[in-house]
């Protein structure tokens, strides 16, 4: 199952020279263009806080162009930016802009906590932004506040209007669903999908460094799949089961919306991960849970050729591990926080 699935990506992708040791393809490259964020969510980032990097160590538009057009010329198709908070970079839309324009790009899509994305939706759209994630972990104010631990779920609803009305496509609602914290509201979010034209995502909740994760506090797939077909039809779309989605998706007859479940924990995607990670900081990272396999902001800046930097990125891709260990062990192993390696 998993060969004839990396195969048939492996077909798709033939251009590509991303291709690990275990022949999976990398067509898949999130972008982290900050550390910073407007909220402070408990799954994210430690109580305390983190020590913002100072602007000159994050990478500027020109580097992060450089990296992307180097990285589509060796088979990316699809750029995701996140953060941190992205919507927190003044020169974001100049950014889209000129990622939208590199040849072989396909998508350049954003994924936001929505606290500030209203203000720039139109902005973003016309610099070419596909599709937008808003991250939504409750409908209520006090949950809200205790989760993301800033009070401001207007603002994120207004910027779901705001994505809608803007006509991205996709618009997706991302909830982390925790144990005691929100599942509870799982149903009313399964309604937004009724007579709105967003794909509803039900996160499984993962652990990283100073996040107090427990496995008590993890609502596993199955467990989601239970307590919204008490209720609800769910009928697997016919795309569902493809190589390399991490998504399991659902349609509800009437409805417009679609839902979907990210088992992050319970199943394991790493058979046909198609994905690389830059942070804001130029480090790449094969796989979410292990160290950067290169540090690119000093080949950058010393005028490496483009030749050098596309052996540094082959040489990560290459270090990509098999696959990550059982959730227990995971804690110990990542060494960031969720915010400083950019979702
Ligand atoms: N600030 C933006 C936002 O919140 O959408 C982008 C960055 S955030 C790190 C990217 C995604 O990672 C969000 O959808 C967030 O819910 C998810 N995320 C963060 N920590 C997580 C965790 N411990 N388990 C599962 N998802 C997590
Ligand atoms: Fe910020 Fe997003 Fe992390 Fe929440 S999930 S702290 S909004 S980066």
């Amino acid at each position: 199952m998993i060969e004839e699935n990396s195969l048939s990506h492996n077909q798709r992708n033939s251009s590509s020279i991303l291709v690990d040791r275990f022949g999976r393809v990398h067509d898949y490259l999130r972008i982290s263009v900050t550390d910073r964020c407007t909220l402070r969510c408990t799954y994210c980032m430690p109580a305390e806080g983190l020590k913002w990097k100072k602007s000159e160590q994050l990478l500027n538009n020109d580097e992060i162009v450089r990296v992307a057009r180097i990285m589509a010329e060796m088979g990316v198709r699809k750029i995701r930016l996140t953060g941190g908070e992205p919507t927190t970079r003044p020169d974001l839309a100049d950014l889209v802009a000129r990622l939208v324009e590199i040849e072989g790009i396909d998508t350049v899509s954003l994924t936001t906590n929505g606290v500030l994305f209203a203000r720039s939706a139109q902005l973003l759209k016309q610099a070419g932004l596909s599709g937008v994630n808003i991250s939504l972990d409750s409908l209520n104010r006090e949950t809200f506040k205790k989760i993301a631990r800033r009070d401001a779920l207007n603002r994120v609803l207004g910027s779901i209007d705001a994505a809608l009305e803007y006509d991205f496509e996709p618009v997706k609602l991302n909830m982390v669903v925790m144990a005691g914290v929100n599942e509870h509201e799982m149903l009313d979010f399964v309604e937004l999908a009724k007579t709105n034209p967003v794909n509803i995502r039900f996160i499984e909740y993962m652990p990283f460094k100073g996040n107090q994760w427990d496995p008590a506090g993890v609502v596993s797939y199955a467990m989601m799949r239970e307590r919204i077909e008490q209720t609800y039809d769910l009928h697997a779309m016919p795309d569902t089961f493809i190589a390399n989605r991490v998504a399991e998706d659902f349609m509800i007859p009437g409805f417009c919306g679609k839902i979907s479940f990210i088992a992050s924990m319970s199943r394991s995607f790493c058979a046909t991960c198609s994905r690389l990670r830059l942070t804001a900081d130029g480090a790449l990272k094969a796989c979410l849970f292990f160290p950067a396999q290169a540090q690119l902001r000093e080949s950058l800046r010393s005028r490496a050729t483009d030749a050098l930097l596309k052996l540094e990125i082959m040489r990560a891709v290459f270090a990509k591990p098999e696959g990550h260990p059982a959730p227990a062990e995971l804690t110990a192993l990542n060494d960031l926080s969720m915010i400083e390696i950019g979702g």
